[in-house]
Parts: C-alpha cells; structure tokens; sequence
C-alpha cells in the first residue's frame, strides 16, 4: 500500500471514531443507508483521482534516472505484458470458505487496465469463486481486493457495479420473459440518458446482429449461443471499466464459440479489460495478454498467455498435449 493511501486512510478512521461517537446517537437507518451511499460514490471518484495519481507518479517514477522510493518503481513492472496500462485490479491473499470448505486459499493476481485476463484451472479449482468474489456475490474471508486504488473488499455487490465491475456468470442467465430490448436496458441501469442508452444499444447490435433480428422476442427463445451473446452485451451496457466472464464458451456448439471467442476479441481490440474464466484453455490463452493458473484455490502459474501456451505443465494439465 503506498504512504499516501494508508495517510488517507488513517485520516478517514480518525474521522469515523471521533466524530462518529458524537453524531451515532441522533442518526436513524435511513441515515445509515444514505451514508453508504455518500461512501460508495465519493469512493468511485477517490478511485478514479487514485489510478490517475499512480498513473501520474509511475510516469515520473519512469522518467527518473533512479529509484525514486515512495514505493516507486523505476521499471514498468513486469506484469504489463501486451498492454502496460495502469493497475486496475489487485487481489492479495484473497481467501473464500463455503463452510469449513476452503475454495480459495491466499490468490494474488492482478489485472492492468485494456489487458485481456485468463484464468484457467480444472473443475473445482476456485475459478468461479474468484470471480464471484471480486464481483462481492462470495463473501471473502480474508485478504483484500483492490479496485483502481480502493480497497472494495467490504462494498457490497451493487455498489462494485457502480464501481465498474460487471460480471456474466456462467449459465447465462439472462431474463427469459423479457425481450432482448429490455434485457438490454436493464443492462444500463446506472441513469444514463436515453439518447446514450439508444447509441449503446446500436454498438451492442452492430456487434451482435443477430440480437437486432430477435430483439422483440422474449430472451428465453433465444438459442444458448445467442443467450450468451445477449448476457455478455447486458453487460456491456453498463459500460464495465472490468468485465468478468464466466465461461462464457461453456456448452455451446463449435461454431458460435469461435462467435462468442471473435466477440471477445473485438472488445479487447477496443481495450476493454477483460478477466476470462475458460475450461476451454488453449482458446483462452491463445487470445489473452496475461494468464493464471488456478489449482485447489491457490494461483501456481502465471505468464503472457503464449509462454503458458508453450509450458511444458500447463500443456500436461489443461491442454492435453
Ligand atoms: P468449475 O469449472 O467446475 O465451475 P471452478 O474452478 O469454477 O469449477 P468453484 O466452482 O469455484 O470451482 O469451486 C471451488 C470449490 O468450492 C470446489 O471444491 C467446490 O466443490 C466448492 N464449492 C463451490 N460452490 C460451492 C457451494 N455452493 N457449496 C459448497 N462448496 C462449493
């Protein structure tokens, strides 16, 4: 944690225990509830002015001759690997239970902004309790998730979408009575005006025309290429700064996976940045800029996705080479 987050924090609990004790007395729930609102939005704009601060210094950590201390490093860091873009996610130590079951133990990762993000594992390694859990649907029992300098591990799942993190889990799981239309508009629930949510809806049609032949009819009709298609640009449409995909290639026939995988392509190409969950490994790492290795709830291996590509263990495990 850099000097000036663990100052700002050390000032706001100073705040929280001084003041907090005089005001707790005449405060009602619905102040309690408006109070956590006031948090979550002030900590969207703390994020943004955080990574454009960090941003900012790594510039000048970089232009310097030396090390520069405040935490700096000289060098671009290592894991920048395809797109170098300011850190966007970090995860230390993150451990989640299901009862006395451990399905993550201690992962660390991180996520840097436009990077495409693969996370491969067999079934049952912890894969899809990561992504729940930096989405906040898992609770977390220890470690900490950092999301554009903010530490999010105690905001709860709807504000970590206002944040920017959207997530399409496995299963597609999209609103079968509804149309495809409305599937989408709820998509941009965050109070943006019609006219954006209009253009939005254009650019999710234009990248999945066949979301615009069916657009009236009822979600539920849709095949389960077309099902995943309509979840992935649900998600869009609240204009994700992270994106996390669940299997999103998970039962579907050849052909629309290499849709579903020509989709992701071209949201990488437009820098979205994308943490990708796939069983189907060798189409993920061919695709991603970064990738790690998940076995029994610990990250073992990590690497651009072409050097995992060719690692000797990962061809052994997960692509049966
Ligand atoms: P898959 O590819 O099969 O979806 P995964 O890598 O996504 O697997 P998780 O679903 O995250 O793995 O499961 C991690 C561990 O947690 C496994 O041991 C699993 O049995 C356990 N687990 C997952 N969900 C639950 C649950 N609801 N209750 C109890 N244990 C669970």
């Amino acid at each position: 944690m850099t000097a000036y987050v663990k100052i700002m924090q050390r000032h706001v609990q100073r705040e929280e225990t001084l003041l907090f004790q005089v005001a707790s007395p005449s405060l009602r729930d619905a102040d309690g509830d408006e109070i956590d609102v006031a948090f979550a939005v002030n900590q969207e704009e703390m994020a943004s002015v955080q990574a454009e601060f960090r941003a900012l210094m790594s510039r000048i950590g970089n232009l310097a001759p030396g090390p520069i201390g405040l935490g700096l490093t000289h060098e671009a860091e290592p894991a920048a690997e395809g797109r170098p873009g300011p850190l966007l996610l970090e995860i230390r130590e993150l451990s989640s239970h299901y009862g006395r079951i451990a399905a993550l133990r201690g992962v660390n990762l991180s996520i840097r902004t436009g990077q495409l993000v693969a996370l491969v594992g067999a079934n049952g390694a912890g894969k899809t309790t990561l992504l729940r859990t930096i989405s906040g649907v898992q609770r977390a029992s220890g470690g900490s998730v950092w999301f554009g300098g903010a530490d999010i591990i105690r905001l709860r799942p709807d504000k970590r979408v206002r944040l920017g993190i959207c997530h399409v889990p496995e299963g597609r799981q999209v609103f079968g009575p509804l149309s495809v239309a409305d599937n989408l508009r709820l998509g941009a629930y965050t109070g943006r005006d019609r006219k954006c949510i209009a253009e939005d809806m254009e650019r999710m049609y234009a990248m999945f025309p066949i979301l615009q032949q069916k657009s009236r009819l009822p979600a539920g009709t849709l095949s389960g290429g077309q099902q995943q298609m309509l979840a992935i640009a649900r998600a869009l449409m609240g204009r994700p700064r992270l994106l996390l995909l669940d299997e999103p290639s998970m039962g579907l026939a050849p052909l629309l996976v290499e849709e579903i995988f020509n989709a992701i392509i071209e949201l990488r190409k437009q820098a979205m940045t994308i943490f990708l969950v796939e069983q189907n490994a060798h189409a993920a790492l061919a695709i991603a800029d970064h990738a790690y290795v998940i076995e029994t709830g610990k990250v073992v291996l990590s690497g651009s996705g072409k050097a995992l590509l060719t690692n000797e263990r990962v061809r052994e495990a997960y692509l049966g080479i």
